[in-house]
């Protein structure tokens, strides 16, 4: 059976992808490397429309936010950081995990901060040093405007902005200069579409004054380091060099559709899933959904466990459940990455069959001809993959 992913990471990864990184390994300290990296850091920029640095790191998605944790702060030092889901918990948690003097603005599931929250939090703390927000909390499949976030905290604060876009960039609209962000991290393996095992966390000119003044203990995530060989398009340590090369190919790809034009597939692949999934009688968990992952509320009646089996084994289509409190009530289908719209109706084809197969009550194929036709009337053509 032919499987297909639909999971917000690991996301799929394109074939032109997967053949560079077959190729015979390289040499890390070697001029054939160094191009690599030269044009990886590059297309990073490009990626989170910086200017500035954006370091590379051995490790998930997490080892990136740690290495924030540890490198940009002092033991003691305020930070505020958003929790509304699984991520923004994490962040939570790590920040206490290092000692920092963690506040935390409590979002209920499915919902994103609201700007009052974070005058509240800034107005009571404003010896902190930094929000942590969360772009797209992808336990939840919900949106935090960053851009209005980062300037209400610059406009009242001097808190550096740390956002973990790990699935958004590559996914969703994210300009890190213009919009005053100052720490922002992503993975290999969600928007970027390569396998997992990478970090990339860009930082501005206050975060690297961070970077210098920190006095947190650390070692193989000091962004000091980092950033220091990052400048000779070099790495501190092994690099993960097999990743690293297929980064270059999956950038490569992302420079040729253009970045504006992947946020545009994005949102167009989210509107006509939602359109579908509505179309069936499923209802959206989240009130201000994000556009590279749909959190759908399981109907009553209809078990997750046997949801799943049927979209798995009789479809070959894997989807994430629910976490958490939300574990066997929610399911999330990922549009984030490596889809295009035929991908949608496939999906949503599935999802019919698998509903149909535990006995929910719909229209056959209303959901698939909803799908259709939002792309047919988006009829613009972004949510084709364009690429030689
Ligand atoms: C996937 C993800 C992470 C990182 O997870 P890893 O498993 O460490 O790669 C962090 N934040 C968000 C929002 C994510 O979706």
């Amino acid at each position: 059976m032919k499987k297909r992913l639909f999971t917000p990471g690991p996301t799929p990864v394109p074939e032109q992808v997967m053949l560079r990184m077959a190729e015979p390994l390289i040499h890390h300290r070697s001029p054939e490397f160094r191009e690599v990296m030269a044009r990886v850091n590059a297309n990073l920029r490009y990626l989170f429309q910086t200017s500035q640095p954006v370091v590379t790191l051995a490790c998930s998605g997490t080892g990136g936010m740690e290495s924030t944790c540890v490198s940009l702060f002092s033991p003691g030092d305020t930070v505020i950081a958003v929790n509304g889901g699984k991520f923004g918990e994490r962040w939570a948690q790590m920040v206490r995990a290092f000692g920092l003097n963690e506040v935390e603005i409590r979002v209920p599931w499915g919902e994103a901060p609201r700007e009052e929250q974070l005058l509240q939090a800034l107005r009571s703390h404003p010896q902190a040093r930094a929000v942590y927000l969360t772009q797209s909390e992808t336990s939840t499949g919900t949106l935090t405007d960053v851009k209005t976030m980062a300037r209400l905290v610059h406009e009242h604060s001097s808190a550096l902005v740390c956002v973990d876009g790990v699935s958004s960039i590559g996914a969703l609209e994210m300009r890190f200069d213009e919009w005053g962000i100052d720490a922002c991290v992503t993975g290999s393996q969600k928007g970027l579409m390569i396998p997992p095992g990478l970090a990339f966390v860009a930082l501005s000119p206050r975060a690297i004054e961070a970077v210098a003044r920190s006095s947190m203990p650390r070692f193989y995530f000091d962004l000091r380091r980092a950033l220091k060989s990052q400048a000779a398009d070099d790495t501190p340590w092994t690099p993960a060099i097999t990743l690293i090369i297929g980064a270059d190919a999956a950038l490569a790809m992302i420079r040729q559709e253009g970045i504006e034009n992947i946020w545009a597939r994005h949102e167009s692949l989210a509107s006509a899933l939602r359109a579908g999934l509505r179309a069936v009688g499923l209802r959206l968990f989240s009130q201000a959904p994000t556009a590279s992952v749909t959190a759908v509320v399981l109907p009553a009646g209809v078990a997750w466990a046997d949801f799943n089996r049927a979209l798995k084994a009789d479809n070959g289509i894997t989807v994430a459940g629910g976490q958490g409190d939300f574990a066997g009530k929610i399911f999330r289908i990922s549009h984030l990455g490596y889809y295009d719209a035929l991908d949608m109706i496939a999906c949503m084809a599935a999802v019919e069959r698998a509903l149909a197969a535990v006995g929910y009550g719909f229209v056959a194929g209303a959901g698939v001809r909803a799908v259709h036709e939002a792309m047919m009337q988006q009829n613009n053509g972004i949510a084709t993959i364009k690429h030689s």
